[in-house]
């Protein structure tokens, strides 16, 4: 049988762009089909009466970053295209923002940590500086944080830990809840990352790369795909009503969607897909007729849940790129406490918005006398769990031979953010090629080498 298609890849978030890129450089016509009508999923950005709004994904690092990197200069980009964002990140505590969070020296300012807390900072650091070769990012799994949530991991530290670091961090950037996400991946990639200083965003809005990628690649845009079976030797999949053949897909999809369009994985990828749950995450961009600043003049602004109920964090996009905004003007976003997430979204999106701008007047004064426009982006599937219950059937996951039906996604990779979509789908394609090469059985890739 001749498939209708060499290979399809579903989605054109930067998993499946990083896989369909790759597969490309091997010599297979790829067709990737997206729902949306751009690329991007959750590094899009879309453009509105001259502000650029990042509805997803904020900013990457100069550090951590080795696939996104590869992907950049691969795409022609350049590290001009990536400026660094050169603004402190702070939390609020007690009525006003601390600046640092995230900088080596916070040791010594405390960066919101009261004195007496600051001991267990720098033992927090030296701890996980002196493990570092056993915290594999790539395999947070197997590190000696074992099946420690974030809540349990900062337990052997003063409270100050948990609620003015942790806490606000895992929250703002993850949804997470404390209790619930594992600590291996969340201390990985802040040992990853490096301090708040390495990090940088696109120029021009966070789906540049993504934009670019697909740019060079047959992208097909509101193809939504229904189903996709494996047939051992090839793969089926429904696009609108019609049924394709490929010789492989890759599922580059939520893990919730991916267990939704499968009807039931193959039983040795089912354990991990299946407990690969998502948070959801809801953010308020605000287009400003002024350039307003969160109060310490950051660019981000943590609001931990013992001091702030609505809100987890303020960005300044504006201060973040100057472009995100027209001159004289501002762009905030705002986003929600994940406490409040299903309240805020069973209600209508003028309320959320009304609700979250009057919670951030307090961080951002003259914000109401200042807005023109909000846009609510809500993301029902915005950040893998990655629970300990997860990780504990990853390694099988991994182990998993290579078959028609590939999965990418930052939930594969174990990292929530698109350092762990680039690294997945690299991988994804290794396991393709395997999977199509004359020798079949050897061993499939378990991690890329991008
Ligand atoms: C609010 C927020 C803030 C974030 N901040 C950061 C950050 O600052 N830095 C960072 O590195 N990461 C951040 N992330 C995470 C980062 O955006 C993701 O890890 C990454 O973009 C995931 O890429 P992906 O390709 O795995 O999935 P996605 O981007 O979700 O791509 C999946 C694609 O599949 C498409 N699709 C879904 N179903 C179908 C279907 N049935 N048929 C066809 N197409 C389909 C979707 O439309 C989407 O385009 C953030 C995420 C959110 C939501």
């Amino acid at each position: 049988m001749t498939p209708d298609l060499d290979i399809a890849v579903i989605g054109s978030g930067l998993a499946g762009l990083a896989a369909a890129h790759e597969l490309r450089r091997n010599g297979h016509e790829v067709c990737v089909f997206e729902a949306a009508d751009a690329p991007g999923g959750r590094m899009r950005s879309v453009r509105r009466d001259g502000y650029t709004i990042d509805t997803g994904a904020e900013q990457i690092s100069a550090q951590g970053y080795r696939a996104t990197w590869q992907l950049i200069r691969r795409a022609g980009l350049t590290p001009h295209d990536v400026p660094r964002i050169g603004r402190p990140m702070a939390v609020w505590r007690g009525g006003r923002p601390h600046n640092g969070v995230g900088e080596p020296r916070a040791v010594l300012t405390g960066a919101g940590l009261v004195p007496a807390a600051r001991p267990s900072l720098a033992r927090f650091l030296a701890w996980s500086g002196r493990r570092r070769a056993e915290i594999d990012h790539d395999h947070p799994e197997t590190t000696p944080l074992g099946s420690d949530t974030v809540a349990d991991a900062a337990r052997a530290y003063h409270p100050d830990l948990h609620d003015h670091l942790l806490q606000p961090l895992s929250s703002a950037f993850f949804g997470w809840d404390a209790g619930r996400s594992a600590a291996a991946p969340l201390v990985g990639l802040l040992l990853a990352v490096g301090p708040v200083s390495a990090w940088r965003t696109y120029r021009g809005g966070m789906d540049l790369l993504a934009t670019r990628l697909a740019a060079g690649l047959d992208t097909r845009y509101g193809r939504r795909v229904d189903e996709v079976t494996d047939h051992g030797d090839h793969a089926r999949l429904t696009v609108d009503g019609t049924t394709l053949t490929a010789r492989a897909v890759v599922l580059a999809v939520p893990a919730p969607v991916a267990l939704k369009l499968t009807g039931g994985p193959h039983p040795a990828d089912a354990g991990y897909v299946a407990a690969s749950t998502f948070r959801p995450m809801f953010k308020v961009s605000c287009a400003l007729d002024r350039p307003l600043a969160p109060r310490g003049g950051g660019y981000a602004l943590l609001t931990p849940a013992v001091e702030e109920p609505l809100l987890s964090c303020v960005i300044a996009d504006h201060l973040k790129c100057a472009d995100r905004a027209p001159a004289g003007a501002g762009l905030i976003s705002l986003l929600a406490s994940p406490r409040h997430l299903p309240e805020l979204a069973a209600g209508t999106e003028e309320e959320a918005a009304r609700r979250l701008t009057a919670a951030a007047e307090r961080y951002v004064p003259g914000l109401g006398a200042a807005l023109t426009a909000t846009h609510v982006h809500h993301w029902p599937e915005a950040m893998p769990e990655l629970t300990p219950r997860a990780l504990a059937v990853r390694a099988a996951f991994l182990r998993r031979p290579a078959r028609a039906v590939e999965y990418a996604g930052d939930w594969v990779a174990a990292r929530p953010s698109s350092e762990g979509a680039a690294r997945s789908g690299a991988l994804a394609a290794a396991r393709v090629l395997a999977h199509l090469a004359p020798h079949r059985g050897r061993t499939a890739p378990q991690e890329t080498a991008a």
